[in-house]
């Protein structure tokens, strides 16, 4: 089964990094990689002029050593850190199998990860893991049935046909409240199943052709897979149309509508929603959060006008497609083909243990995590990063106050956010209590069932109760962090304090230009376009006036003008440009982290001169650390999927994009009006 992230509840993050699941060769044993330096002078290319192309001076001669290796489809220093923290991962998943004596957790996280790694055991299976969920399919006889199946799957962590989750009510963020949503398509984004490109036209032939594979694996004659293939292309077109594109849903207004079970279950009468939500396993409530109304409104027709049967096959290829990586190797396989390569340009699978490390920490990760954080990160860790959250704040603060185009009423409500703001560093305070989950070491696709089944009971038990501001939304060994905008809070797994963001014996210029920026990109979230429409409690509610509003809007309008003319990927079926309103939040992160960082490394080492290290000043080593985090390699493939459903930039973007608006970066480089990193019209928000 599929190990996903289940609630998409909003998050804010650095990257959206690219986690597949899927089986191949047995392990090759071999030790943790050496650390990654934080600052890697031999990164650079200085045939390249600083101020012409940035990243290329910053990465260059990285970036020519490393190409992407066959079983990525990017490569990069973020992505050579989180590889790095899957060898301590593994080390500690195998010495919790060995006897001796163990901690209930040790022995549960042990499970797990022999259960995924044992590949007799699950070829033996076979399909018998699958069987039982066809046959509930195959016996539905009723639109009360279907539905009845739909509760059943979302009970398991199978999402189907549209998504449920809690969330913080979004006009009080103290209550969590159910929230319903669209969703059901399979591709990553609707715009697959709707575009007319030449690219978006091969997607979806290839994807009729996987999905009758995959059928024909699951017992089915070639001439009937290949029409259950064209039924679930229909069923799931359907769906896509009836979605709110992905740029839109950036904004919450266009999410938030508070209705009553009985309105909204009026509305779309053949949904049935009163029997769902009788039968999937919640709390019982009366009202909840619909993000988009509009979707059930449209498919209510659809499960009508198609025939149950059509609605059928539809299930019977969401429950293969979500059994497919905890099956056999053909499973395995042929999940890979098209996701991994045809969709990312992933030419190999990475060994199967790195992938059962991943789907450990998908399915248990706070208990391994816990593991993770007992070896590696000390109390000194949280500590040192807590002072330079203060210091960025301070930043922020003094940011605010300088900015000429803001009325006083409108920075005192900002103020009021700022201080709001609650840091959550390393992990959590509390640790998760798994003990109900069975884990069984021989039992991989039983094992993903039941931790994700635990996973949606822990989530639904939060409706219509206080939200609980303490649950983290990543697993500590994660490299990555966020800002949530209903919590109005900053979070920094443990996985990412860490070279290359941060070296207990860098200069502070490096650890600035490191996780200095990320810690300023999360802040910055809290008053992007996205955050800026929520208060310092995380409610949806307008703090600015008029005219300041009009202000931002401008300034967010230059970032977005600026980042849609930026190339992403050129190949032979042509070329695209970044989707500037898409990425708006995150770019604006960027630049403002880097502009808030940059000030409070000032405020730390002031502006006499001081040595140069590696022939650098502070300033420049502060621009380069940013610039190296960022150095990466990245198939054209993987590049087209990320500009249609990542929120981010490229990293040649993030640098560049950034660096040609920051004056701060043309003084250390000494660069001159008219050359490529020095922007004619510099964007600012922050
Ligand atoms: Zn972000």
């Amino acid at each position: 089964m599929r190990t996903r992230i289940l609630f998409p509840s909003l998050l804010l993050m650095l990257v959206v990094s690219v986690s597949r699941i899927g089986f191949a060769q047995p392990a090759a044993s071999s030790s943790i990689p050496r650390e990654i330096p934080a600052f890697d002078v031999n990164a650079i290319d200085k045939s390249i002029d600083p101020c012409v192309d940035f990243y290329q001076y910053a990465c260059g001669t990285w970036m020519k050593n490393n190409p992407v290796p066959p079983d990525k489809s990017r490569w990069g220093r973020f992505d050579e850190l989180a590889d790095h923290n899957l060898y301590i991962l593994r080390d500690i998943l195998t010495e919790a199998q060995t006897s001796g004596k163990r901690s209930a957790t040790e022995t549960m996280v042990g499970a797990y990860y022999a259960s995924c790694m044992d590949e007799s055991t699950i070829e033996k299976k076979g399909t018998t893991p699958l069987g039982p969920e066809l046959e509930r399919i195959n016996g539905i006889k009723t639109r009360e049935d279907f539905i009845r199946e739909i509760a059943y799957l979302h009970r398991n962590a199978s999402p189907a046909l549209f998504a449920f989750y809690p969330q913080p009510d979004m006009h009080d963020s103290t209550e969590t409240v159910a929230n319903l949503d669209q969703g059901g398509i399979t591709l990553p984004d609707r715009d697959y199943y709707i575009k007319d490109d030449a690219k978006s036209v091969e997607t979806r032939q290839k994807y009729l052709e996987h999905v009758q594979k995959m059928f024909e694996l699951s017992g089915d004659k070639p001439e009937v897979a290949a029409v259950e293939a064209k039924t679930v292309l229909t069923v799931e077109t359907g769906l896509a149309q009836a979605a709110m594109d992905r740029t839109a849903r950036r904004d919450p207004k266009a999410r938030d509508h508070k209705m009553t079970v009985a309105e909204i279950a009026a509305a779309a009468p053949n949904f049935d929603l009163t029997l769902y939500f009788a039968d999937n396993g919640s709390p019982k409530f009366t009202s909840l959060n619909v993000g988009n109304p509009d979707f059930f409104k449209q498919v209510n027709d659809q499960l009508t006008t198609m025939p149950l049967e059509d609605w059928k096959t539809y299930l019977r290829w969401r429950t293969i497609n979500d059994y497919a990586p905890g099956l056999t190797k053909a499973f395995v396989e042929e999940d890979f083909l098209f996701n991994g390569k045809y969709m990312s340009g992933q030419q190999e699978m990475e060994p199967r243990w790195k992938r059962c490390v991943k789907s450990t920490d998908r399915s248990l990760g706070m208990a391994l995590g816990k593991l993770y954080v007992d070896r590696t990160f000390g109390a000194e860790g949280k500590e040192r990063t807590l002072k330079m959250v203060q210091a960025i704040e301070t930043a922020m603060r003094q940011d605010v106050g300088n900015l000429t185009w803001m009325s006083d009423t409108t920075k005192k409500k900002a103020y009021e956010k700022l201080d709001a703001i609650v840091n959550n560093i390393g992990y959590p305070d509390q640790w998760r209590d798994y003990s109900t989950v069975i884990i069984k070491s021989d039992d991989y696709a039983g094992n993903v069932e039941r931790a994700g089944a635990f996973e949606v009971q822990r989530q639904f038990k939060k409706i219509d109760k206080p939200t609980d501001r303490k649950d983290w939304s990543m697993t500590p060994p994660t490299v990555n962090a966020y800002y949530r905008p209903s919590m109005n809070d900053i979070n920094f797994p443990a996985g990412i304090l860490q070279p290359p963001f941060y070296g207990k014996q860098m200069d502070d210029a490096v650890n600035f230009g490191g996780v200095g920026v990320v810690i300023g990109h999360e802040l910055t979230h809290g008053f992007d376009d996205q955050g800026r429409k929520y208060d310092a409690e995380g409610n949806l509610h307008d703090w600015w006036t008029a005219d300041d509003a009009k202000e931002f809007e401008q300034r967010a309008t230059c970032t977005a003008n600026e980042y849609s003319s930026f190339v992403s990927v050129k190949d032979d079926k042509g070329e695209v440009k970044l989707n500037g309103r898409l990425t708006l939040g995150e770019n604006t992160a960027d630049n403002g982290g880097l502009k808030l960082a940059y000030m409070a490394l000032t405020s730390i080492i002031g502006n006499t001169p001081v040595k140069p290290i590696d022939g650098y000043t502070p300033q420049q080593r502060f621009f380069l650390s940013y610039g190296q985090i960022w150095c990466q390699n990245v198939t054209d493939q993987e590049a087209r999927k990320r500009v249609l459903t990542d929120p981010h930039s490229p990293g040649r973007w993030r640098v560049n994009g950034a660096v040609q608006n920051s004056a701060a970066f043309q003084q250390a480089f000494g660069c001159k009006a008219g050359q490529p990193m020095v922007s004619e019209n510099a964007c600012r928000v922050w």
